[in-house]
């Protein structure tokens, strides 16, 4: 590798486990004792709508009550400190990485805290409940539902997300199980452009293989001390 200055990384829900928000495979490919089908697809929205929003609102009370854990606060410091281009991709939809600091950040499934009107097509900050039909802050229909990306629907951002991928010198995934497309074929585009590539997990993803490093352990350890080692060559 040469000069080390562009990074790029992935984040998935691992990195918020230390926090106590579950993460979906650990659970038996439960989410909080719901299947995805039943509460994260366009189709289980159309089915039963109130049980969709209302598992959405329970999850949204609840990262609210959440904080960020050292390996938030560590990447945060890395975005704060890294001189060269540095992108946070994240597939989670809670907001720990901005909470501990971090700004070059992209959320690619969408954030809990957002409202989406499905009638102006305008997201609004939302940290109340949906269940109730409140009316959109923007154009007063009640038209709102969460604004994440739902299994099916195509993630936020990706345009800049393969730019940032071309430009990357270093690709690290953190607490992902390389389960999840198009988040899984990463690595793959970042080495074939060239980027070295680095996995720092519970244990090893299913796209593990395709890693030039990986490093195995809890995110609250692993990913301070490689903040810390790339600060400080
Ligand atoms: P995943 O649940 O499929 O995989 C989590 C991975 O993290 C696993 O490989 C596991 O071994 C690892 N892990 C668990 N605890 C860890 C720890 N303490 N330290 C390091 N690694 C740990 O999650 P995913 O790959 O992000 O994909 C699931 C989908 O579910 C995503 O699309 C995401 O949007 C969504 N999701 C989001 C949240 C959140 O916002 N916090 C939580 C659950 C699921």
């Amino acid at each position: 590798m040469s000069v080390l200055r562009n990074i790029v990384i992935l984040t998935g829900a691992g990195v918020s486990a230390e926090s106590g928000i579950d993460t979906f495979r650990d659970g038996g490919g439960l989410w909080e004792q719901h299947r995805v089908e039943d509460v994260a697809t366009p189709e289980a929205f159309e089915r039963d709508p109130d049980l969709v929003l209302r598992f959405y609102d329970m999850r949204r009370e609840a990262i609210q009550t959440k904080a960020p854990n050292a390996a938030h606060h560590a990447l945060a410091r890395l975005d704060r400190e890294w001189e060269g281009d540095l992108l946070i991709v994240t597939q989670n939809i809670d907001d720990l990485h901005e909470r501990a600091g971090a700004s070059r950040v992209l959320h690619m499934h969408g954030e809990h805290l957002n409202a989406w009107c499905t009638a102006c097509d305008v997201r609004s900050r939302w940290t109340g409940t949906l269940i109730d039909r409140p009316a959109c802050p923007e154009c007063g229909k009640a038209a709102l539902r969460p604004d994440v990306v739902w299994f099916g629907e195509m993630p936020y951002h990706m345009d800049a997300i393969y730019d940032a991928l071309r430009e990357a010198d270093l690709f690290v995934s953190i607490g992902t199980s390389g389960a999840v497309y198009p988040a899984a074929g990463f690595v793959r585009n970042a080495r074939d452009l060239g980027a070295a590539t680095l996995e720092l997990n519970l244990e090893p993803s299913q796209g593990t293989g395709w890693f030039d490093e990986a490093r195995h352990g809890p995110a609250t350890e692993v990913v301070p001390a490689w903040v810390e080692e790339i600060l400080r060559p």
